[in-house]
């Protein structure tokens, strides 16, 4: 047992779905476009352009901020974060500072403990650095030069991105991936983010100190680790960091302060800089942005946006369906399925098809459900359930052939020892070689059997 509790927050990034970016009118669907092309003087950061914010950003941000059950502040404003790297055009981030959209939510672990959310709030992406090597060739000596470089792509810069950042609530990296999973799935419910890792939709920043198990305080530093992409590689980063700190405060000594990095390649983190202050980034009100006001109605209409997210959904389809609980989670754990499933269930009632069948149909079949419409999932379990008929006739004739090649059941049968007919009707029902009403089978076994 470690004397030791871990102390553990998240910054996650989230890149909104929007059509276009946060200040502009340039598109932010930048994913494998020509570096570059999707560019306007306001995200390049020119001198004199001015910004105008996306409506339908700000509506997505208070939205994910209801969802997580946060207060919306009815006045907000933008703030200027100022920093100096060559992915910020202007030298600043418009984001927020004292006035987010959303604070004080809190998101509900499986176990019930709640994970408090502090803040959520609005920015912009920055532009793409690429770190590679440019070849020239010399012409009159015929060598090429390598040569260090970082290519900047700006089709990032401008896209819009909510910032959620959590309390310190986290004791263990199992908590975090638990957490990730539920926000990602909140965001694609509400569907105004793929939250596709790979693409870098949605990143993670983790923050990890310490603290004695009897300490009643929190530790006096914390180290945070920078744009991880993967839930994986958070568990996995987190981990190395507890034991790391741990390492460091048994030899009396206190983690230093800092950013670091996680290398995959070598499982392990790297430092990267010594933390800036907040008060370092100057932040000051945005002189370009008015102030954002929400009335108390536009706020409850957007609540009202927010679709049912899983819980309700769970409960819902228990008592709407009679699904057992482990069918109604399976089915809801992404809004699409969970459409896809009563979409299937509303087919299915007109053929007398229940919703537990069509729950075992998706889930025993791993059905794609992107590839197989709802009409015809109905249309394969009605095959595989459906009873055909045999004409009496054939039903004769394959009888008397069973009967003749088991003499030794019939015998059975007539001097008294009845339940040898659930043999004969197993092979005759095998010899149909179709599905038959077994009942109907015995019924005309025993006739035949009586005669
Ligand atoms: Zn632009
Ligand atoms: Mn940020």
């Amino acid at each position: 047992m470690s004397k030791y509790l871990p102390i553990i927050g998240l910054e996650v990034h989230v890149e909104l779905n929007t059509k276009s970016k946060m200040f502009c009118g340039c598109s932010a669907d930048y994913f494998g476009k020509s570096p570059n092309t999707l560019t306007c003087p306001v995200c390049l950061g020119l001198p004199g352009a001015l910004p105008v914010p996306n409506r339908r950003a700000i509506e997505y941000c208070i939205m994910i901020a209801h969802a997580l059950n946060c207060e919306i502040n009815t006045f907000s404003k933008f703030d200027r974060k100022n920093y100096f790297y060559p992915d910020l055009p202007k030298g600043f981030q418009i984001s927020q500072y004292d006035l987010p959209f959303g604070a004080n939510g809190h998101i509900t672990l499986k176990n019930g403990k709640k994970i408090g959310i502090r803040r959520v709030h609005m920015e912009e992406d920055t532009a793409k650095l690429t770190h590679g090597y440019l070849e020239t060739k010399n012409k009159n000596l015929g060598s090429i030069h390598k040569e260090k470089v970082s290519f900047i792509d700006y089709n990032r810069s401008g896209v819009p991105l909510v910032e959620i950042v959590t309390e310190p609530d986290f004791n263990d990296a199992k908590e975090v991936v638990e957490y990730l999973q539920k926000l990602r799935q909140v965001v694609r419910y509400l569907e105004v983010s793929n939250a596709d890792m790979e693409k870098g939709e949605m990143r993670l920043e983790p923050n990890i100190s310490l603290k004695k198990i009897d300490q009643n305080t929190l530790p006096s530093y914390k180290v945070e680790v920078k744009n991880i992409n993967s839930f994986r590689f958070v568990e996995k980063a987190i981990n190395y960091e507890i034991s790391r700190q741990e390492a460091i405060l048994e030899t009396g000594n206190t983690p230093l302060q800092e950013t670091r990095g996680w290398d995959e390649d070598k499982g392990v983190t790297f430092s990267q800089r010594v933390k800036e202050e907040a008060n370092d980034y100057r932040y000051f009100p945005e002189p370009d942005i008015p102030p954002v006001r929400y009335s108390l109605d536009q706020i409850s209409n957007l609540k009202s946006k927010v679709p049912e997210l899983q819980e309700e959904k769970i409960s819902r389809f228990v008592k709407q369906f009679a699904l057992p609980y482990y069918d109604a989670e399976i089915l809801t754990r992404e809004k699409a399925l969970a459409d896809y499933f009563e979409e299937a269930v509303r087919i299915g009632s007109q053929k007398g098809i229940t919703p537990k069948q069509i729950g075992n149909g998706i889930i025993n079949k791993k059905i794609d459900y992107l590839q197989i419409s709802p009409e015809r999932l109905i249309a394969e379990i009605e095959k595989s359930t459906k009873i055909e008929s045999v004409s009496d006739e054939q039903l004769r004739s394959i009888i008397e052939k069973v009967l003749m090649d088991n003499p030794k059941a019939v015998q059975d049968y007539k001097s008294g020892k009845e339940s040898v007919i659930m043999f004969l009707v197993g092979m005759t029902m095998r010899a149909i070689k179709r599905k038959i009403d077994a009942q109907i089978v015995r019924k005309k076994l025993e006739e035949r059997l009586k005669k």
